[in-house]
């Protein structure tokens, strides 16, 4: 695994609608590792290997993460934000934070004090960011209306193959899915091979439509995280018995499809390798909704790494997870054949 090139992902910005820098990373990266790769007006990077074969199966990690958008500047120079995606905002007073500027970066801490802390009903609307400007006039110059904000913090690595950073999800996918496209590839896949790092999927899924619109696929699978219930009061009732370092994660839900599923299944036993079962009702929540309801309609199915302290700054993944993931889709790949029938009778 090329784990240089995953924590220069992971310590990347890319808050929803601003993945730009991000996704050239991924573009350059799959330069000698795909037969095609292009990117689109949204900045979607799709990479594709046998672009002439007519079955055509489609892989997808959002490239985007959760943050904050700066919606005014007061006159004591504080910046004012708004939330992008599933924010906990709580999570932010007291922590130093990045402002994504047209002029590279500048450092922010936001405000704390006793009242802040005490308020668990605190809104984005009433979190302050401290960039050090004397007034308003100061601030615009160093910030725009509309920059994106992350937390001001890189990825860790902690004990047993575990890391540690902010928006793992999906970043970790987006890893995923071009790691698995390049094994095909490798290994020799016959199909149509396609994964795409899709922009906006925490606010809009404008990524994944387009790009599954464009591309047209017999198959889709997502490439997200998932809740693990292995710690921190998560109930296993909610959503399975889901473990961090046991394995990919395959989900049972009304839409997903089922001779999918068994077809990752039966990959997976190939591989000798460990998977979970989670449950989803009705919608998964990923791409995976989005690129169902495109074109004619596309079976699809969700592939998850166990994730613990989703949409916190923290989040915490298993490299060992990322690398079944990997292995488990390029098998996938390979499996796939242009006669596949997906009928359930
Ligand atoms: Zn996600």
């Amino acid at each position: 695994m090329n784990k240089v090139f995953l924590f220069d992902l992971l310590n990347t910005g890319s808050v929803s609608g601003n993945e730009a820098e991000l996704e050239k990373k991924i573009y350059e990266y799959m330069q000698d590792k795909a037969d095609r790769v292009t990117v689109d007006e949204l900045g979607n990077v799709t990479a594709v290997i046998n672009p002439d074969a007519p079955f055509k199966v489609l892989l997808a990690g959002h490239a985007d993460e959760i943050g904050l958008m700066v919606t005014a500047v007061g006159n004591d120079g504080t910046l004012m934000v708004t939330n992008i995606g599933g924010i906990y905002t709580t999570t932010y007073p007291g922590h130093k934070v990045r402002i994504y500027t047209k002029n590279g970066i500048i450092y922010g801490a936001v405000a704390n004090s006793r009242e802040i802390a005490k308020n668990s009903e605190l809104k984005a609307a009433d979190l302050r960011i401290d960039i050090g400007a004397k007034d308003k006039a100061d601030a615009l110059q160093y910030v725009e209306l509309g920059d994106t904000v992350t937390f001001d913090t890189d990825v860790r690595e902690l004990q047993n193959g575990c890391i540690s950073g902010r928006a793992l999800d999906d970043r970790l996918g987006a890893f995923i899915v071009m790691e698995a496209l390049a094994k095909a590839g490798e290994k020799g896949a016959a199909v149509g091979c396609y994964a795409v790092t899709t922009t906006g999927e925490e606010t809009t899924g404008n990524g994944a439509y387009f790009t599954s619109s464009r591309v047209q696929p017999n198959i889709a699978i997502a490439v997200d995280v998932t809740y693990t219930s292995d710690n921190c009061g998560i109930s296993e009732a909610l959503t399975g018995d889901i473990a961090l370092g046991k394995g990919p994660v395959i989900c049972n839900n009304p839409s997903i499809h089922k001779k999918l599923n068994e077809k990752l299944r039966a990959c997976a036993a190939k591989l000798g390798m460990q998977i979970q079962t989670e449950a989803a009702n009705g919608r998964t929540g990923t791409d995976g909704d989005t690129m169902h309801r495109t074109g004619i309609g596309v079976p699809f199915a969700l592939v998850s790494i166990p994730l613990r302290y989703m949409h916190n700054p923290d989040e915490v993944g298993s490299l060992a997870d990322v690398q079944d993931c990997i292995d488990l889709l390029a098998e996938f790949f390979v499996s796939c054949t242009e006669d596949m029938d997906l009928r359930p009778f």
